[in-house]
């Protein structure tokens, strides 16, 4: 007869649970029983397990076990309870002394040949254990830089259920010392916005969607991806709750070197891409690239291109900021509250050039796939291959400083509400707690009542208005910001295809 208990951490989303792994060794048949989780989803664990252990050297114990993970949260099994599971199975009989795997929560998944495999959502989990006042982890190794990375937590990094078995059977199991974290490589801080020759409009469009949060759409054969790949470097750093939130994505996107700090994180995904490389997928857990831009920037170039399965379905996050998953039995909802930067070639054609010799229809289809995205998108700038002769415009630390000053601005007068960024005050509240200059709105009234924009784009103009109005540093959107809202709005679209 014998009892073990220890802990690991099951992740639903980004919430992750910290979950009790209890043993219990009792005479009889050599076999392991896991209680309280589907048959189907345990099988392959309960084979994993046996064979790390067998091949890690170490007898199988010669009774009946019984293991127990509680609360199961998620109702499939998830592998980074493996090293918990197989060190209570060893402790409840005896073959490791069950004290030493109490107090410590145990994260791993087993090889069959013993060794312990890497986890996604390391950050989260280690956080999830020091909330709950666990701070001694026991981690893969390849996860450790992760893991020490969480205020308070004593991480100890391991490679081979063989050494963690004999280090906690002679009572060596060591803490790792904490290290600072590697400062990040920041790719958007080493480009500047004085790379990008000409292109005024699209500078400014650049400059007033990171002042308001706005969606830009670029159009043209110009440098659209110059302009996105420097749109982090002129938004405001991350605060450290935001830059906790971006690094914890990416530790459970399995992309923690990428997680970049206080930089805004830029996610570019490649037209080619699947929609559960984009959205994320419920069975692995993994977040998509919508989420990996969560609190930065989402470029699509060429965004005709995507899949019309991956267009339609951005339509929820932009309205959202996050996506939401169901299958399997389970649901999981993770952050994705971006800038949008959208751009398209002005034809499908390989030469893809304003000048091409194509007929207006290809061109129109061609937009038109983006129709529903391009409904929620209120500035518009045309993007030109123009040359140095054509000017080089200012650094991104003078833009920067421009849109901070006028992000404080809009911060300080929606203080008191649940939003930060122009782009995010729904549409009522425009009306009744921001309202404009009574000559704004009378200029925005009359472009809808001329069709020149819907009654849907009325808002998007009125947040758009309110940028100007503070990056020119006025209480409130006056004729000009208006006028200058609508240029925006208009955009590069000559052809008449919004
Ligand atoms: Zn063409």
């Amino acid at each position: 007869m014998g009892h073990a208990s220890t802990r690991s951490v099951a992740l639903i989303g980004l919430s992750a649970h910290v979950v009790d792994v209890e043993a219990d060794a009792v005479p009889g048949d050599a076999e392991l029983h896991l209680v309280g989780l589907p048959e189907m989803s345990v099988w392959p664990a309960r084979a994993r397990i046996r064979a790390a252990i067998l091949n890690s050297g170490t007898a199988w114990p010669d009774m009946r076990i019984t293991v127990s993970v509680t609360p199961m949260i998620p109702p499939i099994y998830d592998a980074a309870a493996d090293l918990a599971l197989a060190v209570a199975l060893l402790a409840a009989p005896g073959a490791i002394p069950p004290e030493r795997i109490t107090g410590r929560v145990f994260l791993g998944e087993l090889a069959l040949d013993g060794g312990i495999r890497p986890v996604r959502g390391v950050l989260p989990m280690v956080a999830a254990a020091v909330r709950a006042g666990i701070s001694r982890v026991v981690v893969p190794a390849d996860c450790a830089r992760d893991a020490a990375q969480v205020p308070g937590a004593v991480v100890m990094p391991v490679t081979q259920l063989a050494d963690v078995v004999d280090q906690l059977r002679q009572g060596t199991l060591r803490d790792h010392h904490n290290q600072e974290p590697e400062p990040a490589p920041s790719s958007s801080l080493a480009v500047d916005l004085a790379d990008v020759p000409g292109n005024q409009a699209a500078r400014r469009a650049l400059e007033v969607c990171a002042a308001g949060g706005h969606y830009l759409f670029l159009s043209g054969d110009g440098p659209a991806t110059m302009l996105a790949e420097r749109l982090p470097g002129i938004l405001p750093r991350l605060n450290h709750e935001a830059a906790r939130q971006v690094a914890e994505i990416y530790s459970l996107a399995g992309q923690s070197h990428r997680a970049a700090g206080i930089t805004p994180p830029l996610s570019a995904p490649h037209h080619s891409e699947t929609p559960t490389a984009i959205f994320g997928s419920v069975a692995a857990n993994r977040p998509g690239a919508v989420s990996l831009a969560h609190h930065g920037v989402l470029h699509l170039a060429d965004a005709p291109e995507f899949t019309r399965p991956v267009l339609d379905g951005l339509c929820r996050p932009m309205d959202s900021g996050q996506v939401h998953l169901a299958g399997q039995g389970r649901s999981i909802r993770y952050p994705a509250r971006f800038t949008l930067v959208l751009d398209a070639r002005p034809c499908p054609c390989p030469e893809g050039r304003e000048e091409c010799a194509c007929t207006p229809e290809p061109r129109r289809r061609y937009r038109a796939r983006l129709a529903l995205l391009l409904s929620r998108v209120a500035v518009r700038a045309p993007v030109k291959q123009e040359d140095r002769a054509a000017g080089t415009g200012e650094p991104s630390a003078t833009v920067a400083a421009r849109v901070l000053a006028a992000r404080v601005r809009a911060a300080h007068r929606l203080a008191e509400t649940p939003w930060r960024t122009n782009a995010e005050v729904p549409a009522p509240d425009l009306h009744t707690r921001f309202p404009v200059a009574p000559e704004a709105a009378e200029l925005l009234r009359s472009a809808v009542t001329t069709g020149l924009v819907t009654a849907d784009g009325l808002p998007r103009l009125l947040r758009v208005a309110w940028t100007l109005a503070d990056l020119r540093g006025a209480d409130r959107p006056q004729l000009d910001d208006a006028a200058g809202a609508l240029e925006l709005w208009k955009g590069a679209d000559s052809d008449g295809t919004r």
